[in-house]
């Protein structure tokens, strides 16, 4: 293939797709189906990432939102329109920080700004690639989350008329709001008592069967080259790649995918520094950063019901991820090495202070995890390990929630079931959320 002159609509029409699949641990390809999540040969827990056709760092210019980069994203066909990460250089913050090259990468709605997400965070980018990486067969993408992750599918598909169970902790229903109530393709599943991983526990159990397929989560291409589309706008916008990258991290695919868009992107336009990732936590939940700490190369096994305790500490919740894919080969341990990255923590006093302060210096309600992130970046900024030289990209990962429920009446997603945690075990619950998805969505 002549890489010079490919298009997504080339691939459209002769039915092949633009990448092939890679392990990053043997090195096994394959052409995608769509569906693929795993390296099927037997070696311990690793990524596979996408090879695209066009090795060329080439915007469609004429198209507004993250779809501007189809070349780098393993979809098919036409994508609807949707919006992208709105990058600029700061004035209020950097002066106060004393970071002159500060940049931020906004993710949310602040329409000024050029941002118009309609679940105001960056997830969904991941919604919308995985969407349109699907096969045309039909099936029920499975997907837990603790809130955000979820009202971004649950809008994707239902924009899109795609079948999707959706499985959330009782405390993340009040991020599921929308300009229109959910299409009934999307099916909501409420455990009130649960937390993130009794969700993700209860998806997989839903997955044994078709035609429930589980949305893989950071193992899904779709989801990681959907997240890099930050650092392509970024690299768009500031013509280089940034020094240094701070995000607030639950499992940290956003910036495990923003270390391989980099990787892309160098390989593309010369020979560039990748960007050294600071990972954000809020203390006091706060695994990736104990581990890296003692220079674990996987993650302590600690007991459920201390992680349960801490997560009602935590101001950021949406950050509780305490699975995240730390060891698995191309994960979190690695992109930390590999970038000579650290990880980063903030108490939540320092977090509502860092929202304010965006707020009055850049102009817009941020999320509490992307004030994690404001946090960490004041406190290195405080104690001088970012020098006036550096080119710093905040990843304000969601932000102007204020905003859109002035523009818009946003309506609360009502559950088609509510759970108590003792309910998870018993078999009945996996045949009754069966019947309410096949009855909602008939799949041939
Ligand atoms: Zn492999």
């Amino acid at each position: 293939m002549k890489t010079d002159q490919f298009s997504p609509a080339d691939h459209k029409s002769s039915g092949e797709r633009h990448y092939m699949l890679a392990c990053t641990s043997c090195g096994w390809r394959h052409e995608d189906d769509g569906l693929i999540l795993n390296c099927p040969q037997d070696h311990s827990p690793a990524l596979l990432q996408t090879e695209y056709a066009c090795r060329q760092f080439k915007p469609y210019t004429n198209r507004n939102g993250i779809f501007r980069y189809q070349d780098w994203l393993p979809v098919v066909g036409e994508q609807r329109y949707m919006g992208r990460t709105a990058v600029y250089r700061s004035r209020g913050l950097a002066k106060t920080l004393g970071i002159p090259n500060l940049w931020i990468a906004f993710n949310g709605y602040w329409p000024e700004r050029g941002a118009e997400l309609e679940t105001a965070t960056f997830k969904e980018f991941e919604a919308y690639t995985v969407l349109g990486r699907l096969p045309e067969h039909q099936v029920i993408l499975t997907v837990a989350s603790s809130g955000n992750t979820g009202a971004a599918f649950a809008w994707a598909c239902s924009r899109s008329g795609r079948p999707c169970l959706l499985i959330i902790p009782g405390r993340g229903l009040s991020r599921l709001q929308f300009q229109t109530p959910l299409d009934p393709c999307v099916r909501l599943v409420v455990i009130d008592d649960g937390d993130y991983p009794d969700a993700i526990d209860l998806a997989a159990a839903m997955c044994h069967t078709p035609p429930f397929q589980p949305e893989g989560g950071i193992q899904n291409v779709g989801r990681r080259d959907g997240l890099a589309t930050v650092l392509l706008s970024a690299f768009e916008e500031m013509q280089c790649l940034p020094t240094h990258y701070f995000q607030a991290v639950g499992s940290g695919t956003g910036a495990i995918a923003v270390l391989e868009a980099a990787k892309r992107v160098r390989a593309a336009a010369g020979d560039m520094d990748l960007p050294r990732l600071l990972l954000c936590q809020n203390l006091p939940f706060v695994p990736i950063y104990d581990a890296w700490q003692m220079n674990l190369r996987s993650l302590n096994g600690e007991s459920t019901e201390r992680f349960r305790k801490a997560i009602t500490h935590v101001y950021a919740d949406e950050l509780t991820n305490w699975k995240p894919p730390y060891g698995i080969c191309g994960g979190v341990y690695d992109s930390l090495v590999q970038s000579r990255g650290d990880v980063v923590v903030a108490d939540n006093d320092s977090v509502r202070i860092a929202m304010d302060m965006f707020l009055e210096l850049e102009g817009t309600d941020i999320e509490p995890a992307a004030g994690v992130a404001v946090a960490c970046l004041a406190e290195c900024a405080a104690q001088e390990k970012i020098d006036r030289d550096s080119v710093v990209l905040l990843n304000v990962t969601g932000g102007g929630r204020r905003r859109l429920s002035q523009n818009y009446t946003l309506l609360q997603a009502k559950p088609h079931l509510r759970l108590r945690r003792e309910s998870l075990a018993d078999p009945d619950t996996v045949q009754k959320i069966t019947a309410l998805c096949v009855s909602a969505s008939p799949i041939p």
